[in-house]
């Protein structure tokens, strides 16, 4: 198969812990530029460093010293030592780990990006700020919301924006006794994190066996203490919850607000909006559903929208089309504040503009259509004697699949997932959510070819098998990494610093 003659390949020389350090490759002396020989110019900088102010100037910076060809090494094989989804399929559930366009890093790399600054006037600026307020525009019809801010820079900070607008729009109308927020047991950990550090009190709401959000339950959980609910749709079990609008008017009859978790909105795309569903507040992770990269920790961007009665209270700044032009407006009436300097991360939010200028309203709706395709072919291809669906009612299977995987063995999930690696395949999310036993949770995306799809599946069937006869063995092998050990990879930190 493809991928063992690429993991062959890679074998021939893989980069592993045991390579030096660059410090350790460093020798007194060694350079990787050159002063021109030309005489002239040699005799005027002769000691460049004598150019620079000597208050200014550190007699040792302590850098590594070495040739541009051994930098270019390192660089390279640190490169090696990292999966993404430029090398294999990365089916990292809750991620959406999708493949991000060159043309977007193509644009977002451009001179009038690259140059902008944060504090240029905006006549300067209008070309960025218009793209910005374009990308609002389209975020807000994609969710049926009003208007967005789009600084916060991650989901967990979109969540937290939502969050307090919940909460001061409460206070701003009397309902400041209103400090319960109703979550999900099936939630992402986010969602009651950010519901507490927003000062509340977090109820879990449990599903039923189907993996669903009972509309009678939630009702019975509504107090006057309700300041609202944070819910995902589709859950994180990938299943559409069915009961989604009557959950909703429960909420709202008993005085809450509904809060969105829209950090995986792939399955929706085009197709239908929170808006409709009767959420009051939502958040998108661009850097998971508009194809802007992440992984490695940021730069994200999680913007919020909300409906027209909480316009006023977003994060600022907002940008705002005027008789002079685009402008970043902070004097929001009832805002909560700016919570991230300027518009945010304005490079993803380019990115994200071009995945949606390029792909249209019709594109966008295809993209839900693949992603919701390859994630229950997938499934489908699965050994369904190993790998158990679940939850719940297939049709309501949306863009990742949760299976349990079917094994007496302790940590066999995890032994799967460590297992994939061998085969240039990233693992699925495992052990969430907290609710399924033995979890992985697949989600491929729309970007994978059908063949891929084939392979990650036999791959997983094969791990099974092997897993049962009791011939896994230590895997992975054929990474820079082998099997680390989970508790001491934690604890203690034990940092290698060598100067
Ligand atoms: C990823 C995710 C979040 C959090 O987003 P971050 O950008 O990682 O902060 C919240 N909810 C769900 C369902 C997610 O998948």
């Amino acid at each position: 198969m493809r991928w063992r003659r690429c993991f062959e390949l890679r074998r021939f020389r893989q980069a592993s812990w045991d390579e030096p350090l660059i410090k350790e490759l460093s020798r007194p002396g060694r350079v990787g530029n050159l002063i021109p020989t030309d005489s002239k110019i040699r005799s005027k900088y002769k000691d460049p460093a004598a150019l620079i102010p000597a208050s200014v100037r550190r007699d040792s910076v302590n850098l590594p010293e070495l040739s541009e060809l051994q930098v270019l090494r390192h660089y390279n094989r640190l490169s090696q030592m990292n999966f993404s989804v430029e090398l294999g399929m990365y089916p990292l559930g809750s991620c959406t780990m999708k493949y991000n366009p060159k043309v977007s890093e193509t644009i977002a790399g451009s001179d009038g990006m690259k140059y902008a600054h944060p504090l240029q006037p905006p006549e300067t600026v209008q070309g960025l700020l218009s793209i910005f307020y374009e990308l609002e525009r389209a975020l807000s019809e994609v969710t049926g919301m009003s208007r967005f801010s789009l600084s916060t820079s991650a989901g967990a900070q979109g969540e937290l924006a939502g969050v307090l607008m919940i909460r001061k729009y409460l206070r701003d109308h009397g309902e400041s006794g209103r400090d319960e927020i109703l979550v999900p047991d099936s939630a992402h950990g986010t969602n009651p994190a950010s519901a507490a550090m927003a000062g509340f009190r977090v109820v879990k709401v449990p599903s039923d066996e189907n993996g669903q959000v009972r509309a009678k339950v939630v009702e019975a959980l509504c107090t006057d203490k309700t300041a609202g609910m944070m819910f995902t749709v589709p859950n994180t079990l990938g299943l559409f919850e069915s009961e989604v609008a009557e959950v909703s008017a429960a909420v709202h009859s008993a005085g809450g607000l509904m809060y969105y978790d829209g950090a995986n909105m792939n399955a929706l795309l085009g197709r239908a909006r929170p808006g409709d569903m009767g959420f009051d507040v939502v958040h998108l992770n661009l850097h998971k559903t508009f194809a802007t990269p992440h992984g490695g920790g940021g730069p994200g961007a999680g913007p919020v929208g909300v409906s027209r009665k909480l316009a006023d209270y977003l994060p600022v700044p907002v940008v705002t089309k005027g008789k002079k032009g685009f402008a970043l407006d902070y004097d929001l009436k009832h805002s909560i504040g700016p919570l991230k300097g300027f518009v945010g991360n304005s490079a993803i939010l380019l990115r994200a503009y071009v995945y949606i200028r390029l792909l249209g309203a019709t594109g966008l709706a295809d993209v839900s259509s693949l992603a919701v395709l390859a994630a229950n072919y997938l499934w489908k291809s699965l050994d369904p004697e190993a790998f158990v669906a679940s939850h719940g009612n297939e049709l309501l299977r949306k863009h990742e699949a949760v299976v349990s995987v079917k094994s007496e063995l302790p940590g066999a999930a995890l032994s799967v997932a460590k297992a994939v690696l061998d085969y240039g395949m990233h693992a699925p999310t495992v052990y969430f959510p907290l609710i399924v036993h033995e979890a992985l949770m697949l989600e491929p995306t729309e970007s994978e070819p059908v063949e891929v799809l084939d392979e990650y599946a036999a791959a997983l069937n094969e791990i099974y098998r092997k897993m049962k006869g009791g011939a896994l063995g230590d895997v992975p092998r054929n990474t820079s990494v082998g099997r680390v050990d989970e508790v001491k990879a934690s604890h203690p930190m034990t940092l290698r610093v060598h100067w």
